[in-house]
């Protein structure tokens, strides 16, 4: 029986997994609007 921790992202924004922002596929990157930018939750 194996337990995962999941602790290693918990304070990390699930949209943007913690880089605050989203990388566009047509060029260049948008702020995230869940964390307003901080990568955190
Ligand atoms: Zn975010």
């Amino acid at each position: 029986m194996t337990i995962f921790k999941k602790t290693k992202n918990v304070n990390q924004c699930p949209y943007c997994a913690g880089q605050g922002y989203f990388q566009l596929r047509l060029g260049g990157s948008e702020t995230c609007s869940c964390c307003s930018g901080s990568g955190k939750k």
